[in-house]
């Protein structure tokens, strides 16, 4: 096995958000809209974070704007150890029990070793009775890890069977950030928003429409969506809008396809933006219809070498400015795009599910006390 691609991995799945607006204030005073004002009274999850530090930053800030955290453990070669993120989580969740929520994740560094499997159910049952609430997989598995042999390693290998088997038998959720965006496989002059267009022009080597000999696009999605065929009681939680962000119709159509799939829409609510620009009504009618299953994340990382105070402002503007953009129908621009577009003006009733209720429903252990 050999990670080749770590540093596109990493940088892909940073935090890159929009932070301005413009024209606020146009929301209707409605019973049924949430306004500006109500952001932080409103009981909100971040299904999607990473506290890879034992410092308190963005958890106390979480609870001062509304917001429970899920945080992810993964196994990211930049990140550190699986266990050394499991004893972060384990921190936060015992000093903060209603507020904190982890899903664990394990190893694929010995992959074909006869007693892979074993050590990696043990580990999960450890991480479970310890209140791990689910188990993330990585998107190193389908773009960067190989087996003896040379093959890419997708995740529909039958060696992880007996793992998803447990999870399933277990209630707990398989977080599944898998592919990459399919910005990723176009050229440059096809991207959809700047942020990939200007990585991609810089770094040639990590653009796979360059990579031919990589697995595909469409390998990664067809790879994912044998898992699922093969584990049709796993609940799963696509991270990333499940790499299908180009395309609500895309995203319709798995759902549709996948009863136990929700989305999470972290670090690429700029593709949903993207599309309002193009057809707002076609967004907020996906919204409408799949909205038991999309659950709001940013995929935002505190690491030890985080400012604290630079981490308060980029979290306050994202969280504001993604509220603004769910709940008023103000005119909005993003850095990601090109000129502006209007926000969605979802009523309370959907943006409460996006925003809670879901990830609630996907991760029933999280939030055991919340009322
Ligand atoms: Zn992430």
């Amino acid at each position: 096995m050999r990670y080749q691609l770590s540093s596109l991995l990493v940088l892909l799945s940073g935090s890159v958000l929009f932070t301005s607006c413009s024209n606020a204030g146009s929301s209707k005073q409605d019973d049924a809209y949430y306004s500006a004002d109500e952001f932080r009274e409103v009981k909100k999850i971040d299904a999607h974070v990473h506290v890879n530090t034992f410092d308190t930053t963005l958890v106390n800030l979480a609870k001062e704007y509304g917001f429970h955290l899920i945080s992810l453990n993964v196994g990211a070669p930049e990140y550190p150890s699986l266990s050394t993120q499991q004893q972060y989580s384990l921190f936060h969740l015992h000093r903060n029990q209603s507020g904190f929520a982890y899903t664990t994740s394990f190893d694929m560094k010995e992959f074909e070793a006869a007693n892979w499997q074993e050590a990696q159910l043990n580990y999960l049952a450890s991480s479970f009775d310890s209140g791990a609430v689910g188990v993330k997989v990585w998107k190193h598995i389908g773009m960067e890890l190989k087996d003896s042999a040379g093959k890419f390693i997708m995740i529909d290998h039958p060696r992880m069977d007996t793992l998803f088997k447990f999870i399933t038998d277990k209630n707990k959720t398989l977080v599944g950030h898998l592919g990459e965006p399919k910005n990723c496989w176009l050229p440059l002059d096809k991207m959809t928003v700047k942020n990939d267009r200007n990585y991609f022009s810089k770094h040639p080597e990590y653009h796979m429409f360059l990579h031919p000999e990589f697995p595909s696009y469409e390998d990664q999605i067809n790879a994912r969506n044998r898992l699922l065929e093969k584990h049709p009681s796993l609940r799963f939680d696509g991270a990333h809008l499940g790499s299908l962000e180009w395309s609500v119709d895309a995203m319709a159509e798995h759902l549709d396809r996948f009863p136990t799939m929700a989305l999470d829409m972290a670090e690429r609510i700029s593709h949903l933006q993207y599309q309002s620009k193009e057809n707002r009504q076609k967004v907020i009618d996906f919204i409408t219809k799949y909205q038991d299953r999309l659950i709001y994340a940013t995929d935002i990382v505190q690491d030890e070498t985080a400012d604290p105070e630079a981490l308060k402002t980029y979290c306050k503007s994202t969280w504001e400015q993604h509220w603004l953009y769910f709940t008023s129908d103000s005119m909005m621009e993003a850095p990601e795009i090109d000129g502006s577009f209007q926000a969605l003006h979802l009523p309370k009733t959907i943006v409460d599910k996006i925003y809670r209720l879901n990830a609630e429903k996907w991760f029933p252990d999280a939030f055991r006390t919340t009322p």
